[in-house]
C-alpha cells in the first residue's frame, strides 16, 4: 500500500476539514492538500522526469510544504530523503551523493547549502524552492494517479544520527512504515480526526515518523508560528486544536515541563507527549509528570526500526503504586506489539532476564538494509534480527532499561561501568542540571571516569558531587575527574554528543 493513499481518501471524505495548520490559521484543508499532493506527483514526475523510485531530498525547516513534498513523492513512487536542516553543508552533500538524489525541495533559508553542489554532484539535477512559485507551479500540476507502491518499496531514507562516524541511510519501506503506524493505534494511543499532531520536533526525525500515524486517521498537522515552542504557545494552540499530541526529545519535555506559564494551567486539550530518543533521567521524568499529568508515553525505537522497539504507556507512567514504579520510569518499558526483542550475548545466545546484553529486534518494521552499504546491512541485520548497539537487559516482568550504547560504556579496571547510572546519580545533587559521563583511556585503569557537569550556577564542589555518588552507586564508579560546563554539546534531535567530549578529553588539554 501506498502511504500516500491516506491523504488522497480524507481528500475525499472530508474536504473541508484541517489537514495541515500553522499557529490557529488553517494552511489546507484535507482537498487542499489532496490536491497539492497529486498535482505535486504530477510535477514531479512530469516538469521534473522523476521516476518511480527515484530519490527526492526535502532540506527545509518544519512547514506545511514539508509535508506536501513527502506525501507528493510519496504518491508519485518516489523515495523521499528528508535531511536535517541544520546539518553541515558537508553532510548535506554526503548524504545527497550517497543517496543519489536527483532532485532536492528546500526552503530560501537552506538553498544556498544547496545550490552550489548542482555543479558538484553527478545525480543532482533540480533545486526546487518552497514555499514560493517553484513549488506553486509545481504542486499545481495535472495530477497524476497513486503509483502502486507495495510493502517492500522504499518509502524514506532515514540517515542516522551519525553520533557515530558516517550516517548511514536506513531503508524504510511503504511496509515498515505502515506498521510502524498501526503499531502507535495498539500502544500508544487510538487517534482519531479530532486529534491534532504538533510538529515541535524535527519532521526529518520522530515528529516526521509521530505524524504518520496522524495523517492515516485524518487528525490535523499543527506547525507552531514560532521556531521554539515554549509553553504559552503550546497553551494557545491546545486551546485551538484539542486532542493534540507531539514528540519531543527528552531536552524539549525538561525545558517545558520548568516552563512557569503552563504550572496549574489547564492541559485539558493535551492527549499525549511521546518522548524518546535519547535518555529520560528520573528526576526529570517526576517533574514533567508534575506539570502534565500522566499523558506522557516513551519510545525507544531507532531510525532502523522506527518508533518501535519498547514502549512506556501512558498507563505505566500513572500507575504510581506499582511497587516497581521507579525502576520502570527509569526502564524504556515493554515490548511493542509489532516487534520481538531478545538481550544477546556476543555470540547471539538470548540472555535471561537481569543480565546485560546487546538489544537485538525482529519483526514487519525493521528497516530493509542500509541505502548502499550491503557489509553494514549484512553485519547489523546478521541471523535476521537488527543488531541495535544498545546494551539493555531485561527485568523478570519484561520492561527493558538500556544501559548505554555499547560504545559508551566505560571499562575501569576490568570492571563495566555504565555511564547512565553515574549520570542518575549525580542529578541527584540538586544543583546538577545536566550530566553526561564519558571515559578517558587511562594507562592503568584502561579507561577512568569522567563527568562533565552543568550546574544552576550555584558553588557546587567535587567533594559534594561525590558524596552524591557515594550515595548510590559502587565506589569504583564514581568520576575520577569532573569538568564544571556551562552547556553539553548536543545534536539536532537533543542527543549529547559523547564522542566529542570524549575529543576534547583525548587531546589533552584541559577541556573547555
Ligand atoms: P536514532 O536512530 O537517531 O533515532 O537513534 C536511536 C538511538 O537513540 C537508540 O539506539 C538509543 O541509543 C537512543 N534512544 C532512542 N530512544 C531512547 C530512549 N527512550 N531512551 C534512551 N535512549 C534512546
Amino acid at each position: 500500500m501506498n502511504l500516500a493513499s491516506w491523504v488522497e481518501r480524507h481528500g475525499r471524505r472530508r474536504r473541508h476539514e484541517p489537514a495541515i495548520a500553522v499557529g490557529d490559521v488553517v494552511h489546507a484543508t484535507w482537498s487542499e492538500f489532496s490536491a497539492r499532493v497529486s498535482g505535486g506527483a504530477g510535477g514531479l514526475r512530469g516538469a521534473l522526469g522523476l521516476e518511480p523510485g527515484d530519490r527526492l531530498a526535502i532540506l527545509m525547516r518544519n512547514r506545511p510544504e514539508y509535508l506536501e513534498v513527502q506525501f507528493a513523492a510519496w504518491h508519485a513512487g518516489l523515495v523521499a530523503v528528508p535531511v536535517n536542516a541544520r546539518l553541515h553543508r558537508a553532510e548535506i552533500a554526503y548524504i545527497l551523493e550517497h543517496s543519489g538524489t536527483r532532485a532536492v525541495v528546500t526552503d530560501e533559508e537552506h538553498a544556498e547549502e544547496v545550490r552550489p553542489l548542482l555543479d558538484v554532484l553527478p545525480t543532482l539535477e533540480t533545486v526546487v524552492l518552497a514555499p514560493g512559485p517553484e513549488w506553486d507551479a509545481l504542486s499545481s500540476s495535472q495530477p497524476v494517479p497513486l503509483t502502486d507502491r507495495g510493502r517492500d518499496d522504499p518509502a524514506w531514507l532515514f540517515y542516522t544520527s551519525g553520533t557515530t562516524g558516517r550516517p548511514k541511510g536506513a531503508t524504510l519501506t511503504h511496509g515498515n512504515l505502515l506498521m510502524a503506524s498501526l503499531s502507535y493505534f495498539a500502544d500508544i494511543d487510538p487517534v482519531s480526526e479530532h486529534d491534532s499532531v504538533l510538529h515541535a520536533a524535527p519532521l526529518s526525525h520522530g515528529s516526521g515518523l509521530y505524524g504518520l500515524p496522524h495523517v492515516a486517521r485524518g487528525a490535523t498537522s499543527v506547525f507552531p508560528s514560532s521556531g521554539a515552542l515554549a509553553g504559552a504557545e503550546l497553551l494557545a494552540l491546545l486551546g485551538r486544536w484539542p486532542g493534540m499530541s507531539f514528540f519531543a526529545a527528552p531536552i524539549m519535555v525538561k525545558r517545558l515541563s520548568a516552563d512557569p506559564a503552563l504550572a496549574g494551567a489547564n492541559l485539558s486539550g493535551l492527549k499525549t507527549i511521546i518522548y524518546g530518543g535519547a535518555p529520560m533521567y528520573l528526576a526529570d521524568l517526576e517533574e514533567a509528570l508534575a506539570t502534565f499529568g500522566p499523558r506522557l508515553a516513551q519510545i525507544y525505537g531507532q531510525g532502523e526500526t522506527p518508533m518501535t522497539i519498547t514502549g512506556l504507556s501512558k498507563a505505566d507512567h500513572a500507575d504510581h503504586d506499582h511497587p516497581r514504579w521507579r525502576s520502570r520510569m527509569q526502564s524504556v518499558g515493554f515490548p511493542r506489539t509489532d516487534v520481538e526483542v531478545r538481550v544477546v550475548d556476543d555470540d547471539g545466545h538470548e540472555l535471561p532476564a537481569g543480565q546485560a546484553g546487546e538489544v537485538v529486534v525482529r519483526g514487519p518494521v525493521v528497516m530493509a538494509g542500509y541505502w548502499d552499504q550491503p557489509v553494514e546491512t549484512a553485519d547489523t541485520l546478521r541471523g535476521g534480527w537488527l543488531h541495535t548497539g544498545d546494551v539493555g537487559s531485561f527485568d523478570e516482568d519484561g520492561f527493558l532499561t538500556l544501559h548505554d550504547r555499547s560504545k559508551d560504556l566505560i571499562i575501569s579496571g576490568g570492571m563495566n561501568i555504565y555511564p547512565r547510572e553515574v549520570e542518575e546519580a549525580l542529578l541527584r545533587q540538586p544543583h546538577v542540571q545536566a550530566v553526561a559521563v564519558v571515559g578517558r583511556p587511562d594507562p592503568e585503569w584502561g579507561e577512568s571516569v569522567v563527568a562533565f557537569v552543568v550546574t544552576d550556577g550555584t558553588e557546587t564542589t567535587t567533594e559534594e558531587l561525590d558524596r552524591t555518588c557515594l550515595d548510590s552507586i559502587a565506589r569504583f564508579k564514581r568520576p575520577k575527574e569532573y569538568f564544571f560546563v556551562e552547556s553539553l554539546p548536543v545534536n539536532n534531535y537533543g542527543k549529547v554528543l559523547k564522542r566529542e567530549l570524549r575529543d576534547r578529553l583525548g587531546a589533552g588539554s584541559e577541556p573547555a
